[in-house]
């Protein structure tokens, strides 16, 4: 072997075959504080199996073997089918079969929400492709219970825990996925510049059939049974159930132009369709659409903030076994103190964004309660605003980690980094989502008020939070422009310190006291790392955070 001219030294592959569940503190004292505890035994064996190498590696293979289109058959008969890595089907099968589709509308058992959440970002860590289909199954379901005849048809389909990836009519399927279809060509945030119109097949009104024309231009995971689509009828903007098959047998005419070649979420198609006079049915009332179709986006806003403080997480993990076993001029990277600020700054990051993602969840179990539902109308926007931008710097930063190794393609660094963008762009991008918090501020002033008022009182009275609060009280009552004008940095002191509520009320003293010194004392800078660790325990938080000894225990 004469090209062997060295030893391989200090090279250390990523971290895999651990659980992802039992290693995460903070993830695990969250579950139980939501009461989910009755879950905990399923995250448990679910984090075990999602964090062994072969989910890694079929999340590695299900991003290298893309979707590929076959809009035709051999005999060019229109088929529009995508075809799928055997290991992207794997991984959409073991999501499904633990019930995580579901679970927070088919169990009635308080915590069902942080139980699902958990579950969806445990999975998210590992593959983020898959979690498409399965958030926007899962958000359709509240939308589809309101139509009787649709739902007497598809929900029993909806809760079922069996995947069925056959491209035949929803009644022939043991379980359903549905999408949705919004955007179109001349703009997606404005909702209201769609052209695609509805014309009724006869009789107009919620539970008939439409005919659809037009198209849109991102129409993601186009192999669900079904998308909930907008479109303009003669009563204005509409919602539509419109199913890949028609209830006759017949493939429903909407085809597929192309998949995009994306930046990231690349095992997840995304596709450019048309509708030639395709068949859906009405839902909610005419002219309401937009309505019906922003309260999906709720939902799937929630699992925007939940898969970017996974890739938080997935990050501060990777860095942290890396490096404590890297070493760089005589020493492990993590005994360096610069290197260690690094990483703490990144484990209170992904520890906040836990925190607001499992309080953000228990609001939507209780969206009935005045305070829940200020969580649910004020933070959901404001944390997918900011936990989506908070994890596009947490994966750059924790790339560098690994130094070149990270940059690198086949880096899970490199996948991380690629994906975390589209957390922030779809389901409203970052401004779209800071004007419907000071939407939310301007229509329900009081709810914002028991907003604030039930931050303070979580926090402790320490009077960084408290004056920045106040300040945020001040803001509120600025005129509409010029509040709008400072929407992005109205908005993320809003979530800072709600974190850092949460974090007074529930996490260890090393955790709670770092994130308010270095958030609110002043001293934090523009970029990851830039902390004082005089006032940081560095060592207590990376600890709590990835537990030293985790790394080598087996799953
Ligand atoms: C991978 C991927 C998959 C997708 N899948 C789907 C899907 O399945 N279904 C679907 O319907 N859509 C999907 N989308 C589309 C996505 O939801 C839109 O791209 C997004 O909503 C933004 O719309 P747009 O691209 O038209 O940008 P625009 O609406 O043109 O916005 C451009 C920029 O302007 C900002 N902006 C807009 N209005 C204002 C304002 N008033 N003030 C200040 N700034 C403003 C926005 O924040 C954004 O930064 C997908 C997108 C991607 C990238």
């Amino acid at each position: 072997m004469n090209w062997q001219t060295h030893e391989i030294l200090n090279q250390f592959d990523e971290l895999a075959d651990y659980n992802l569940y039992t290693t995460d503190a903070a993830l695990a004292q969250g579950v139980q504080r939501a009461g989910a505890g009755w879950f905990a035994p399923s995250l448990e064996s679910y984090g075990a199996g999602i964090g062994s190498s072969e989910s890694f590696r079929m999340a590695e293979e299900a991003n290298r073997h893309l979707p590929e289109l076959e809009a035709f058959d051999r005999r060019g008969r229109r088929i529009d089918q995508v075809k799928y890595h055997p290991s992207w089907h794997a991984l959409m099968a073991r999501f499904r079969e633990a019930g995580l589709v579901s679970l927070a509308f088919a169990d009635r058992r308080a915590g069902r929400w942080a139980a699902a959440a958990a579950g969806f970002y445990l999975h998210s860590q590992v593959e983020a492709g898959t979690m498409c289909p399965a958030s926007m199954t899962q958000a359709c379901i509240p939308l589809l219970q309101k139509e009787p005849a649709l739902w007497s048809q598809l929900g029993e389909k909806l809760y079922a825990c069996g995947y069925d990836a056959r491209d035949v009519p929803a009644a022939q399927k043991g379980s359903l996925w549905i999408g949705m279809g919004m955007t179109e060509k001349q703009g997606g945030s404005d909702v209201r510049s769609n052209t695609t119109t509805a014309t009724p097949v006869g009789a107009a009104g919620r539970g008939q059939a439409y005919r659809l024309r037009g198209h849109k231009w991102f129409l993601s995971a186009p192999m669900c049974d079904a998308h909930l689509v907008v479109a303009r009828s003669p009563a204005g903007y509409s919602c539509f159930y419109v199913p890949r098959w028609c209830p006759d047998g017949t493939k429903n005419s909407v085809q597929i132009q192309r998949l995009k070649d994306k930046l990231g979420n690349r095992s997840n198609a995304s596709s450019e369709v048309e509708f030639l006079d395709a068949w859906g049915v009405l839902m909610g009332e005419e002219g309401h659409g937009i309505r019906t179709i922003i309260e999906m986006a709720t939902y799937t806003r929630l699992s925007c903030v939940i898969a970017s403080a996974a890739i938080a997480r997935q990050c501060l993990v990777q860095s942290l076994a890396y490096a404590r076993q890297r070493r760089a001029f005589g020493r492990v990277l993590v005994e360096q103190p610069l290197m260690r600020a690094v990483l703490a700054d990144l484990a209170l990051e992904s520890e906040a964004a836990t925190a607001l993602m499992l309080r953000l969840a228990q609001a939507f179990e209780g969206a009935q309660a005045p305070e829940q539902r200020a969580w649910m109308r004020i933070m959901t926007p404001a944390a997918k605003f900011w936990v989506c931008k908070r994890a596009i710097e947490v994966c750059g930063e924790a790339m560098e980690v690994f130094g070149g190794n990270g940059y690198v393609e086949d880096s899970r660094l490199a996948r991380l980094y690629r994906e975390a963008p589209v957390n922030s762009i779809w389901e409203g991008s970052g401004n779209v989502m800071c004007l419907d918090v000071l939407r939310a501020l301007s229509r329900e002033p009081a709810s914002a008020h028991a907003l604030l008022d039930e931050l303070e009182r979580h926090s402790g009275g320490e009077q960084h939070v408290r004056a920045e609060l106040q300040a945020l009280r001040r803001d509120m009552d600025l005129p509409p422009e010029e509040l709008e004008a400072l929407g992005r940095s109205f908005v993320q002191r809003l979530v800072v310190v709600a974190q850092a509520c949460l974090l007074c009320a529930s996490a260890p003293g090393a955790v709670a006291e770092g994130f308010v010194a270095s958030r609110l004392g002043g001293r934090w800078g523009q970029v990851v790392g830039a902390i004082d660790p005089r006032q940081v325990a560095l060592g207590a938080l990376l600890e709590r955070s990835f537990p030293d000894a985790a790394a080598g225990a087996r799953a």
